[in-house]
């Protein structure tokens, strides 16, 4: 009797050897690793998949500064809650001067990437964006500059790789036509979403895809979508965190995403793209005190401290209970850098470039 779940675990292990021997996975295999309960079958699909991290980008941890520069959104995502119909949002958006000396205070702390998020504010027009960031880059030329600011035209992106931006993080937050259809409204689509990310890809930015785990009308089958998109694309980085209600959002009553399936899927997507930049998310410290230590023990390699002034910090709430919402930007940067440290890994003072498989 004894041998049959000792059969079960070997086949588990083939199936995780196999996915990291043909960088693939089949549906079946997803929605298995899914619903296992088995914690050794776990720990093994965890510890090959930070052994392959550890390959690449060896006991490093990059770390990214980023800046919430407004919470203004002409977009009404139904799961965000800086969407446009949520009344409740107190708004404001960073004078260029505030976004200045948050990098100031960022590159004193040892930031060399920055990241310029915020919700589709059309006050932030291409000119201004275009004098921020080559402000920026004038300032910090040793720095890499990253935008995540939603679906622009292609001469928008243009105009910004120009004056000087290296990165654009844009999730695509499904693949699934009718499952995007549930998470957004009528005016929103999934073929522009994916049409931004290509043109970024091929104007030479260094792209990130993602989506949240655990968002209203998931299943196997449209994460299996989210990870032959990610095959497609190959982006440079993965951004993926668990979904968390937001309580004046129209999914303000359901439930959250686990940290057990966001784990699983980190390790599945490095397994998959062993060179891919992978963050563990606030979202990830925000379900769970050690979600960022777990989710770098399950194969990420990227932390994105909060550089945000502390005054708008509590205003960017995309989720309920966010972490980190009352602490200055040096608080957060040496809490991760010990955190860090508690796992045995290094906070590198870097771009943090992504290490090409070519
Ligand atoms: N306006 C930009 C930035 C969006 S905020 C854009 O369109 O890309 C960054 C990410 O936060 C989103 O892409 C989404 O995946 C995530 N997010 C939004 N609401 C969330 C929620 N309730 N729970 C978890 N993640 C959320």
């Amino acid at each position: 009797m004894a041998s049959v779940p000792k059969r079960c675990i070997q086949m588990l292990r083939e199936i995780i050897d196999r996915i990291e021997r043909e960088r693939n996975i089949d549906r079946e295999s997803l929605a298995l690793l899914l619903e296992i309960k088995d914690q050794e079958a776990v720990s093994y699909l965890h510890e090959r998949a930070r052994e392959a991290a550890d390959r690449v980008y060896g006991k490093q941890v990059f770390i990214r500064g980023l800046i919430e520069f407004t919470n203004y959104c002409k977009n009404d995502c139904f799961y965000c809650g800086i969407r446009r119909s949520n009344t409740c949002a107190d708004r404001y958006r960073l004078s260029e001067e505030e976004i200045f000396s948050c990098c100031e205070r960022g590159y004193e702390l040892g930031f060399r990437t920055f990241v310029l998020q915020g919700g589709e504010d059309p006050y932030y027009t291409d000119d201004r964006m275009v004098a921020i960031i080559r402000k920026i880059k004038r300032r910090y030329p040793d720095c890499a500059l990253t935008l995540s600011i939603g679906e622009k035209t292609k001469e928008s992106y243009q105009a910004y790789y120009e004056a000087g931006a290296d990165r654009y993080l844009l999730r695509h937050e499904t693949a699934n036509e009718e499952h995007y259809r549930t998470l957004h409204p009528a005016e929103m689509s999934l073929a522009n979403r994916k049409q931004c990310l290509w043109n970024l890809k091929e104007m030479g930015y260094q792209v990130g895809c993602g989506f949240m785990v655990g968002s209203p009308n998931q299943t196997v089958d449209t994460i299996y979508e989210d990870l032959q998109f990610i095959r497609e694309l190959q982006p440079h980085m993965v951004g993926i965190g668990p979904f968390i209600p937001q309580k004046d959002t129209p999914f303000g009553l359901e439930k959250a995403g686990t940290m057990e399936n966001t784990l699983r899927l980190l390790s599945i997507i490095r397994l998959i793209h062993p060179h891919v930049l992978l963050p563990a998310t606030t979202a990830l410290g925000t379900i769970h005190p050690l979600g960022r230590e777990k989710g770098i023990q399950a194969g990420a390699n990227v932390v994105m401290p909060n550089l945000s002034p502390v005054a708008v910090r509590d205003k960017y709430l995309l989720y309920d209970n966010k972490i980190c919402t009352g602490d200055e930007a040096a608080e957060c940067r040496y809490c991760m850098q010990r955190r860090m440290e508690s796992i045995g890994y290094e906070v590198v003072v870097s771009r943090g470039d992504y290490i090409s498989d070519k």
